[in-house]
């Protein structure tokens, strides 16, 4: 099985680009921030939890999107590989993604990051908001400590899979959404 993670701040376009990789190479796309907003329009005691966090702009508990992915991974059938998308989003749960992955005999594969500036994350977010209407995209401090909890907390995880080896970044800031499909598909293809 191929574990890919899809890497970059808020905005950086991997919600866009996730299904055509994910397509092109039988890949499920898991995106824990999706996961997380279904929890939130089910009404459910952990979407209600997750809800004050999100429009804060932190992180919701690693334990809760690590038994996310743990139950995606035990129940999806049918596939090549997973499409990490906005998981890990911290060291720990970096370190702990290894370990469910070694428990399984399988490893992260790659991680495939698209890098867009911080004026760049502001910009789309506050387009974003106005199309699809999340709570978290439209207010400008929740916007503010994303971006910190994106350099403080996961910004650090480049390095750990560069020290890895696994570490694959391209541009996702300049051109049309096709350009940057096409950018990461590349990407994606060169490191097969
Ligand atoms: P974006 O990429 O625009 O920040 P996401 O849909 O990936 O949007 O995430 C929305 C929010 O969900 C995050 O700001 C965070 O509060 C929460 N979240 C998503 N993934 C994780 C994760 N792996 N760990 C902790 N919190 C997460």
């Amino acid at each position: 099985m191929k574990y890919y993670i899809l890497f970059g701040p808020p905005g950086a376009g991997k919600g866009t680009h996730a299904g055509a990789i994910a397509q092109k190479y039988n890949l499920k796309h898991i995106s824990t921030g999706e996961l997380l907003r279904a929890e939130i329009a089910a009404g459910t005691e952990l979407g209600r939890q997750a809800k004050s966090l999100i429009d804060a702009g932190m992180l919701v508990p690693d334990a809760v999107v690590e038994g996310m992915i743990e139950s995606a991974f035990d129940t999806i059938k049918g596939v090549d590989g997973f499409l990490l998308d906005g998981f890990p989003r911290n060291l720990a749960q970096a370190a702990d993604l290894d370990k469910i992955l070694e428990k399984r005999g399988e490893e992260v594969t790659a991680v495939v990051a698209l890098m867009i500036s911080d004026e760049t994350i502001r910009k789309r977010i506050k387009g974003r908001a106005l199309i699809e209407g999340r709570a978290d995209d439209a207010n400008d401090e929740t916007i503010s400590n994303r971006i910190r909890t994106y350099h403080a907390q996961t910004e650090p995880l480049k390095a750990y899979y560069q020290a890895a080896g696994k570490y694959y970044e391209c541009d996702g800031d300049n051109g049309t959404i096709e350009d940057n499909r096409n950018r990461v598909l590349a990407l994606v293809e060169s490191i097969k």
